[in-house]
């Protein structure tokens, strides 16, 4: 019973490191910058839909941090 709990927690702590961070864009097509929080400066003045998006696929579409993020 104590091995099958120790397995349960191993299972627990692959799944928290395996998930990425979501942060947020703004869905223009050629914003360069991804953000951690939806409400952020950056984000204000985007007129387009904000998406969530893993912060593994943000990078990958080459975006950087947003410079009002501290
Ligand atoms: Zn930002």
């Amino acid at each position: 019973m104590k091995s099958l709990l120790l397995f349960a927690l191993f299972l627990l702590n692959c799944a928290i490191h395996k998930e990425t961070p979501d942060v947020y864009i703004c869905d223009s097509g050629k914003a360069p910058r991804y953000h951690y929080k939806s409400n952020c400066r950056g984000l204000s003045n985007c007129s387009y839909k904000i998406v969530k998006i893993s912060l593994n696929r943000a990078k990958k579409e080459g975006k950087t941090l947003c410079a009002w993020e501290d």
